[in-house]
Order: structure tokens, then sequence, then C-alpha cells
């Protein structure tokens, strides 16, 4: 069984993007700009948002945090995305979600600019991708398909079964592993809340990649042997052992379906850094796209 190591398939991808920056740098250049806004004071999203700053940071990347309390007007909000659309020093605007209710999150992701949208969220960018064009990748799906290069994982004519359609995770890693691409060219089922025997169609999938949110959730009865298994999920359970009384658990059952599997991702340690990764990638493309 071959561990999908994100700490190592990151440290790679985060090597390459700090060669180019440093070399950037050496011929004069400005570094490339990620404006992160965080809205409220969401336990995971301070972690994600703070690991993000400090990754750009890793890779010579300059950062900035802005932070907006949760009563925050929307109108705000959407100024001062404008505002940053307007920067010419900033290549990458991400704007960590969820957001708190009052505030349209369709209507944040639209108000950025598509070309400075580095999470790929923007209607302009998953369309793109569905068509196949050039465009910012979201980071997570983008992360998992670093991950399967790295990794050397083939693809061509496998059965991929993703679980979840969210438009950040799930229905974009099913185009990606459906395009004909050299680490995405396979057959794919996508699999939700409504999919009537769930079960099987997993034990029918060469690949499956799990991003439902709930922790645990494939077991090894689900798994075919000698399938590759990577494990989106990212749950807080309580654990009144643990430092911080809670553990961060996967969507897959890890230690029965590692028993099984040719290949499986952890939790932590797995498509968490490689989202990163996949977020430094659009931010360094940004870079290259602008004209400044
Ligand atoms: P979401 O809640 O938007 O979507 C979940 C999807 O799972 C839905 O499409 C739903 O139909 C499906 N689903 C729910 N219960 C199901 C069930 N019992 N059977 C089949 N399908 C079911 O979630 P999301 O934003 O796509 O995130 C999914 C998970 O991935 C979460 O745990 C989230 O924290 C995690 N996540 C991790 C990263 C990372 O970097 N590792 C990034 C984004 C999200």
């Amino acid at each position: 069984m071959i561990l999908l190591d994100g700490r190592i398939a990151s440290a790679a991808v985060k090597a390459t993007i700090q060669e180019q920056t440093a070399l950037l740098v050496k011929n004069g250049k400005r570094r490339p700009h990620l404006a992160a806004i965080l809205v409220g004071h969401n336990g995971a999203s301070e972690t994600y948002v703070a690991s993000k700053v400090k990754n750009c940071e890793e890779v010579g990347f300059l950062s900035t945090l802005i932070r907006f309390e949760n009563d925050i007007a929307e109108k705000t909000l959407l100024e001062k995305i404008e505002e940053l659309n307007n920067d010419a020093l900033i290549d990458g605007i991400l704007v960590q979600l969820p957001l708190p209710k009052h505030i349209r999150e369709a209507k944040v992701i639209e108000t950025i600019s598509p070309a400075k949208d580095v999470d790929g969220f923007h209607p302009i960018n998953a369309g793109k991708l569905v068509q196949g064009l050039p465009s910012f990748i979201p980071a997570t799906p983008y992360g998992i398909m670093l991950m399967l290069e790295h990794y050397n994982i083939y693809t061509k004519g496998k059965h991929a079964v993703v679980i979840g359609r969210s438009n950040i995770v799930g229905r974009p890693m099913s185009i990606l592993l459906s395009s004909n691409l050299p680490y995405g060219n396979c057959t794919v089922t996508l699999c939700h809340s409504h999919t009537p025997n769930l079960a099987e169609i997993c034990r029918q999938a060469d690949i499956i990649v799990a991003a439902l949110g709930r922790p645990g959730f494939v077991k090894a009865d689900m798994v075919k042997p000698e399938a590759v298994v990577i494990d989106v999920g990212i749950t807080r359970v309580d654990d009144p052992t643990a430092k911080k009384g809670f553990r961060i658990k996967g969507d897959v059952a890890f230690d029965e379906v590692a028993s099984i599997a040719s290949a499986i991702t952890p939790v932590p340690g797995g498509v968490g850094l490689m989202t990163i990764a996949g977020l430094l990638k659009n931010t360094m493309q940004a870079y290259i796209s602008s004209k400044w």
C-alpha cells in the first residue's frame, strides 16, 4: 500500500514555486501577491487562512490578510473586493468560506475578477473548466490532480467514483477526472446524498474520491481490493483527550480501508496540504497572466 503523503507531494510543488519566485526576484521583478479576506472568527476558517498566509510566505509570495467582523455589511465586503480587483499589485483574491448568512456567497464569488479568482469558484472559471479551457481550477480538486501526478497514479480507462457534488470539490473533481488529461482520463460516476446503492457503486471503483463531510463514512466493505482512495473530508470531531478538544477526521475509515487499498491519502496530512499547493499554483498563474 502506498501512502499518498500530502507533506511530500505538496513540498515538491512548493519547492518549484519557491524557485520560480526566487528567479523573479533575482531578475528584479515583483513577487506574486495574494489577498485573503476573512469574515468573522470561525475556528476552522481562522486555521485555513493562517495556513494559506504562512504558505505564501514560505514560497516567497506577498500576502495580505483583510479581516472583517461577522456583522459586516455585504456592500462593504463587495467594495473591498472591487478595490482589490482594481489594485494592479494584487494577483489573487480569496474570500474564505463559509460567510455569515446575511451575505450572499454567490454575489461575493461573482464580484471577484475572474482573472484574480485563485479559488476557481467564479462561474466564468467553472464554465471554462467544463469546456476544457485554461482556467483557475478549484484548489482542492487541483491539489488532488497534483497528488495523482506526483505519485504517478494511472487513471486512463479507470472507473472513478466521486462522492459529493459541491461546486468546490465533488463536481469539479468529476469533471477533471473525466477529462482527456494524463492524470484524469477516467469513466466517472458522481454520487451524492440521493444516490441509491452507493456502497455497490463504490465497490466497482478503481479510484474513490470521498468528499461528503461524514467522518469514517467509507468502510472497507465499500472498497474494491487495490483501489486508490482519496479522502477529502475534514470534520472536527470532539475528543476531550485531544489537546484542542477535537480531532480532525476524514470521510474514510483509514485503518480498515488502508489494509485493502493500493494507495490512500491520510487525514490530516493528505488532500488538505495539496489544496494549499493548488492555491499557490493558481496564484503564480494569476501573476504570470497579469500585465504587471
Ligand atoms: P458540501 O457539504 O458542500 O457537500 C457535500 C456533498 O456530499 C453534497 O453534494 C452531498 O450530496 C454529499 N453527501 C452528503 N451526505 C452524503 C451521503 N450520506 N452519501 C452520499 N453523498 C452525501 O461539502 P464540501 O464543501 O464539498 O466538503 C466536503 C468535505 O470535504 C467536508 O468534510 C469539507 O470539510 C472537506 N473539504 C476539505 C478540503 C481540503 O482541503 N481537504 C477542502 C474543501 C472541503
